[in-house]
This record gives structure tokens, sequence and C-alpha cells, in this order.
């Protein structure tokens, strides 16, 4: 799966969520959480690994997992934590 990372907290573009063609990337702007996260995240479990989000991102904060920087591991665990009990 794919993961959004540190270049995205704070900035929340969300050209990737326009892109994404399984809509695995959340929140949505529509969602009434959507102010009170800092960022935005990849459902793991949906996730097609179609690397559209990585060209739309104008920070580059999505990533492959395994192209993921070592400074960023910890976004893996987040990302699947905002989806847990989901
Ligand atoms: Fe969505 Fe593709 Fe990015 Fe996965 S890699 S989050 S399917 S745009």
């Amino acid at each position: 799966a794919y993961v959004i990372a540190e270049p995205c907290v704070g900035t929340k573009d969300n050209s990737c969520v326009e892109v994404c063609p399984v809509d695995c990337i959340h929140p949505t702007p529509d969602e009434p959480d959507y102010d009170k996260v800092d960022q935005l995240y990849i459902d793991p479990e949906e996730c097609i690994d179609c690397d559209a989000c990585v060209e739309a991102c104008p920070v580059d904060a999505a990533f492959a997992e395994d192209q993921l920087p070592d400074e960023w591991a910890k976004f893996v665990q987040i990302n699947q934590e905002y989806f847990a009990g989901k």
C-alpha cells in the first residue's frame, strides 16, 4: 500500500483525493471531521498501488511503502491507525 507522510501535515492539498481511482484517501473534504485531522491518510486495505497520488501531490507526501524514507517510517502505522475500527 501507499502511505502519506509528514509533508501532508498542515497542507492537505487534496489533489490526491481527486485522482485516486478507488477513493481510498481520507478524510475527504466533505467528511465532518475533515478540519480536525491535520493530514490525509491512505487506507492500506483499499489502495491498489496505482501511483497516481505520487504524481498528483504538490509536496511529495505520498510514497510507495517500500520507498518511504526511514525518517517517516512511523507513518505506515499512522495511516493504518486512522482506519482501524472504521
Ligand atoms: Fe489511491 Fe493509487 Fe495512491 Fe493507492 S496508489 S492511494 S490507489 S492513488
